[in-house]
């Protein structure tokens, strides 16, 4: 026994972390009943990593082992080649991010969960059903969590007219998970008014942001006045399907400021003592999706995502069954029907179709009712899955 009280912070958080719970549950049922499942839950990528990436890890890897091009810890922020290519990637879109307010990171989930601790005491703002790493995070942080409501009637997005006028650390994520949905620009906007007004901080999760259609929103800068008051997060896991390499970027613009201090110094700081960096074959294999002929491979992966998607939707359509997502997104959210609650979905598809999915309960209490259904399989398993839910629901 040691002497120390826990962070308290661990109390608020649930019991089990929705994803482990759900791998628990159907590893139990094909204990009991054998056989297999098709998984419609985690939103894990199920194709293996793009040709491209593959050459430049391979490629960097080989430089490490060289007498000559040998590097030992890679740049804490990212190598500046990699910041580069994402600066020009921004400016394709018309966006101006400079190299030094873009951090590479290895993976979205780190930054989303360490951001809130470089400020002082800050309430964060959720818009639920959400990514539970926001209030999880968030609570371990000390930080005081507020949810705003997401329901069909607002798409998903509340509005800044429902929280109070005060400072807040905003989360916005869009296309969301587990939602799938898009913020509209005029919402986005306001958002931004919102922020600037109280003196709030949105970070804005563009995890799946490669996923939108042409003339939706794909970064935060594209609303004026996002820069004095918004953190964007891009992640390479859903991009390129590097969930197993690991990398992100994080973009802190010079303009953001707390209390007099530039947040992008302290963000600095901050990762100066907890982060050693990414290894320089994944950064070298990020800066090669991001540009030719690895980024016309990533958009043909995310195409085919899109499809198993758009052959769900047809067979949740041809049910009745209301869902939105899907189209901007890899991932589905239906609405149960006959008014069966998420974990009782969650059983039905388990036993009847032997389909994962994830119940909306486990992403906030307004995801009760819900269901979220991943997109990110092989194209025999989406028909599989759409003929087994059309069977079933
Ligand atoms: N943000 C959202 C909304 C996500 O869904 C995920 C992963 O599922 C992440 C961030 C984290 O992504 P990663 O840590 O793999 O970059």
């Amino acid at each position: 026994m040691t002497a120390f009280d826990y962070n308290a912070g661990f109390d608020e958080l649930k019991e089990s972390y929705l994803f482990t719970e759900v791998r628990e549950k159907v590893r139990k049922f094909l204990d009991v009943n054998g056989g297999s499942v098709i998984n419609l839950g985690v939103g894990d990528v199920a194709f293996p990593l793009p040709r491209s990436a593959v050459r430049a890890f391979v490629k960097a890897a080989v430089e490490l082992g060289d007498n000559v091009r040998f590097r030992g810890y890679p740049e804490e922020n990212g190598y500046a080649f990699l910041r580069k290519a994402i600066s020009e990637r921004y400016l394709k879109q018309g966006l101006c991010v400079g190299e030094d307010e873009i951090f590479i990171g290895d993976g979205s989930k780190t930054d989303a969960a360490s951001l809130p601790s470089v400020l002082g005491k800050a309430d964060v703002l959720v818009c639920e059903p959400a990514y539970p790493v926001y209030p999880d995070a968030a609570a371990i942080n000390g930080n005081r969590v507020y949810y705003l409501k997401g329901s069909k009637q607002n798409g998903f997005f509340p509005s800044p007219a429902d929280a109070m006028p005060k400072p807040y650390v905003i989360w916005l994520c869009s296309p969301g998970n587990p939602t799938g949905a898009v913020i509209t620009r005029p919402l986005l906007e306001e958002w931004v008014r919102f922020a600037r007004q109280t003196g709030s901080l949105i970070i804005f999760d563009a995890a799946y942001a490669s996923f939108v259609e042409e003339g939706e929103v794909k970064s935060i800068y594209e609303v004026d006045g996002a820069r004095e008051v918004a953190v964007e997060l891009f992640s390479f896991s859903k991009y390129a399907g590097f969930t197993n390499l690991r990398c992100s970027w994080t973009v802190i613009p010079r303009e953001i400021s707390v209390k007099g201090k530039r947040l992008n110094e302290l963000w600095k700081r901050r990762q100066s003592v907890f982060f050693n960096g990414v290894s320089y074959p994944v950064q070298r294999a990020a800066e090669a999706v991001i540009s030719g002929s690895g980024e016309a491979e990533c958009m043909a992966i995310i195409e085919r995502y899109k499809r198993n998607a758009r052959i769900i939707g047809e067979a949740l359509s041809a049910r009745g069954v209301w869902y939105t997502g899907g189209k901007s997104s890899p991932y589905i959210w239906l609405e149960c029907p006959r008014g069966t609650s998420s974990r009782e979905m969650f059983k039905i598809l388990l036993e009847q179709a032997r389909i994962v999915g994830t119940p909306g309960c486990g992403f906030g209490p307004s995801g009760e009712g819900y269901f979220r259904l991943s997109c990110f399989l092989k194209e025999s398993d989406a028909s599989v899955a759409a003929e087994r839910l059309y069977k079933t629901l």
